[in-house]
């Protein structure tokens, strides 16, 4: 199969030497990415800016804002039987970017965020993607609720939920504990483990759902 994989943050510059971003590592992303090469498929890898490498045969491309990646993912997609969007993609972003670095002027500071395209949410309308699409709900509560909505709302095939509140796994850590939750409805917990074998489970479940389809 081909599986392309979104990771990491994104980057959304407001002047030419500042951006915002959040704490996303790629580890997920990138074991995602291992787990899936290993396991014999052509992977496409579009990583935000992280200190992580790829293993080789991984085809990696590298973006640092959201509407970089909604560009990368939109060319890309077209090849893929499945879609794993695990990148903490900023919400928002400066519609505008400063020419010149901003000054300190006044006390404050304001800036204003416009709300960046859900590349996710655009699998299967804007980009017509009809292989096995999977997405990660980093949520602090009501994780399991939040993560069936997004599935419903981004049509996903599996959504992993990801409680981010709990110490030791998630964001920066090398190790995960995730609940699947399936379009059918059925939900399959993952004990806490490493990302890497996590990632083996999910890249399973994605080989077990392309086989149904094609059935
Ligand atoms: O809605 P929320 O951001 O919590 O959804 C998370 C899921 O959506 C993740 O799979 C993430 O990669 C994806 N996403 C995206 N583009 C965005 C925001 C989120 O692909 N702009």
């Amino acid at each position: 199969m081909n599986i392309l994989v979104t990771a990491g943050p994104t980057r959304e510059p407001i002047d030419p030497v500042r951006f915002l971003s959040n704490r996303s590592s790629g580890k997920m992303g990138f074991a995602l990415a291992e787990a899936a090469n290993q396991a014999g498929h052509e992977v496409i890898l579009i990583s935000g800016p992280v200190h992580l490498e790829a293993a080789e045969g991984i085809h990696r491309i590298n973006v640092e804002s959201a509407r970089d990646m909604y560009e990368a993912v939109s060319k890309q997609i077209d090849s893929a039987d499945a879609a794993v969007f695990c990148a903490a993609v900023a919400d928002y972003g400066s519609g505008e970017i400063a020419p010149e670095k901003i000054k300190k002027t006044g006390e404050t500071l304001t800036i204003t965020l416009t709300r960046n395209a859900d590349i996710l949410g655009s699998a299967r309308d804007a980009f017509h993607f009809d292989g096995v699409l999977v997405g990660f709900a980093a949520e602090t509560q009501n994780v399991l609720a939040h993560a069936r909505e997004k599935l419903e709302k981004k049509q996903c095939d599996i959504m992993v939920a990801n409680d981010v509140s709990k110490s030791g796994i998630g964001f920066n850590h090398d190790e995960n504990e995730v609940t699947l939750i399936f379009a059918d409805g059925h939900e399959r917990g993952l004990p806490r483990n490493s990302k890497l074998d996590i990632a083996r489970e999910i890249v399973r479940e994605i080989e077990r759902l392309a086989r149904l389809r094609i059935a």
